[in-house]
């Protein structure tokens, strides 16, 4: 007979050879690898992180170490006749395409509310759930930032797949929206710490070819990815008409996307002979935008990337006779147009920009990419 003790050995012997089947080597939520912790009610492996949001919902998930806690016979056993890939069939049989599922490398709120999708709300068992963003049709209000005064006040939103657009209106009698963003152009991520709101969704569109930015919050977290998640539905129903045939797997990358990198760097103007001044530079793709401050609705310029087939390069350092700048790290940016001229705070910073502009210009342009290269040329 076992004496507690290896019994508690047994068990954890057990477990850990259960950790090393292939449905249990990334945990279950956010795919990241190695997962050391579990849900013993769930029976799924998860990751440390992951682990801290089961530990807010003690009704539906119980969590314990792997490793360090000890664990009943019988937990072991559920986690045997469970585990990962039995619980993805059984919690994520009707996931969406469109539906955005998080890793280990996104914000709190979008694991969070993955999380409480799945195992508190059932969403991806019970369709009707998904309604709130798979109608096609959403309105309510959102907290936004006004763009003078920086206040977030109250504004009523509706997206209409059959309108194809976004809207928002300033009062909540108003007929004519305030703004009106197509849902071909329109962009959103989280970036809570831009906007000093955990919850805080940074949303984008195109306005004669140039980027608006507006910034919003809900209380509710799942209420903010709701609308992450209706717009990102009405873009693949979007995508789907405007690319017949088009695989799920290609259209799914493009429904929204998050910035390559943000940053303050500083810019000197077309002359180059004016001082340097420091500007929040956003690189969305092969868009290098560049803003006063990180919150603004406008950007002050936009700088096109093309690819290196089409004459455009990036070189760690400024022109010889550049002078008016007070960073050290220079990055010169040539297009087939002109040169770009930047300065980072340090060389880390540098090294970052340029291992971002390097991976975009190695890349070859696209078909459609041509087309907005020259807008950009044609820009005064
Ligand atoms: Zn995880």
């Amino acid at each position: 007979m076992f004496s507690m003790d290896s019994e508690e050995n047994e068990n954890r012997r057990l477990l850990r050879e259960l950790l090393k089947t292939p449905g249990n080597a990334c945990c279950a939520d956010c795919s990241a690898p190695g997962p050391e912790w579990a849900s013993f009610t769930l029976g799924v492996f998860i990751c440390q992180s992951c682990s801290g949001i089961h530990r807010n919902i003690p009704q539906i998930s119980r969590v314990k170490s792997v490793i360090l806690d000890p664990w009943e016979k019988s937990e072991v056993e559920l986690m045997a006749s469970i585990g990962n890939s039995t619980a993805k069939v059984k919690y994520q049989q009707m996931v969406p395409a469109f539906y955005y599922i998080p890793t280990h490398t996104d914000c709190q709120l979008l694991r969070e509310q993955w999380i409480r999708a799945k195992y508190e709300r059932n969403e991806f068992i019970n369709v009707e759930r998904q309604e709130p963003y798979s109608a096609g049709y959403r309105e309510g209000f959102l907290w936004k930032r006004g763009r003078d005064n920086g206040q977030f006040m109250s504004r009523k939103f509706i997206l209409s797949e059959r309108e194809g657009a976004m809207k928002y209106f300033n009062k909540h009698d108003a007929r004519e929206p305030k703004a009106l963003m197509k849902i071909q152009t329109i962009n959103a991520t989280f970036q809570p710490a831009k906007i000093g709101h955990p919850y805080g969704l940074q949303i984008t569109y195109l306005k004669d070819n140039s980027t608006r930015n507006i910034f919003v919050y809900h209380e509710e977290g799942k209420e903010i990815i709701d609308w992450f998640n209706a717009i990102r539905a009405a873009r693949f129903h979007y995508l789907q008409v405007a690319f017949p045939g088009a695989s799920d797997t290609e259209l799914v990358p493009k429904l929204t996307r998050n910035y390559f990198k943000e940053g303050y760097m500083e810019k000197t103007g077309p002359k180059q002979t004016e001082g340097f001044k420091k500007r929040w530079f956003t690189l969305d793709d092969r868009r290098l935008m560049y803003f006063k401050d990180p919150l603004d609705a406008y950007a002050r310029g936009e700088v096109f990337i093309g690819s290196k087939e089409n004459g455009y390069t990036v070189v760690p350092c400024l022109p010889q006779s550049t002078q008016g700048y007070h960073w050290q790290s220079g990055i010169t940016i040539v297009t087939p147009d002109r040169k770009f001229l930047f300065a980072c705070e340090t060389e880390e910073v540098q090294k970052e920009w340029i291992a971002v502009f390097q991976s975009v210009i190695n890349r070859p342009m696209l078909p459609q990419e041509y087309a907005v290269e020259a807008h950009f040329k044609h820009k005064p």
